[in-house]
């Protein structure tokens, strides 16, 4: 995970060099096909990084898309991607997420430093 959210940072970073050149010239067609297929790379690569469906009562929604779908039944079937376009979706809350960094956080704390008790 963490080497994709690299990937695409370097990949935005290839872009803004390209999008410089837009600066001299707008139509120079180098600079948008390439700016044009990073942007899909981007956009593909986006969504391998998880996020929690939306919630909206009964049913999820793609973060993405906005697909609904109904949550408990992709827990049910473990579905870990949206049906419709691809977007990869954690059953976590966000705020279950917050905790379970906060606890890794502790224990590598404790690890570098010794537990007190
Ligand atoms: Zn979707």
């Amino acid at each position: 995970m963490m080497k994709v959210k690299k990937a695409i940072k370097r990949l935005e970073k290839t872009k803004e060099i390209w999008e410089q050149r837009l600066i001299w010239d707008s139509e120079d067609d180098a600079a948008i096909k390439e700016i044009k297929n990073l942007n899909t790379i981007i956009a593909a690569l986006k969504k391998r990084i998880s996020s929690p469906p939306k919630d909206d009562g009964a049913f999820g929604k793609c973060p993405d898309c906005g697909y609904e779908f109904n949550s408990e039944l992709l827990e049910e079937y473990n579905l870990k991607f949206c049906p419709d376009c691809g977007k990869k979706i954690s059953m976590t809350a966000p705020g279950q997420e917050r905790e379970k960094k906060e606890a890794s956080w502790k224990n590598h704390l404790m690890d570098r430093f010794g537990r007190c008790e």
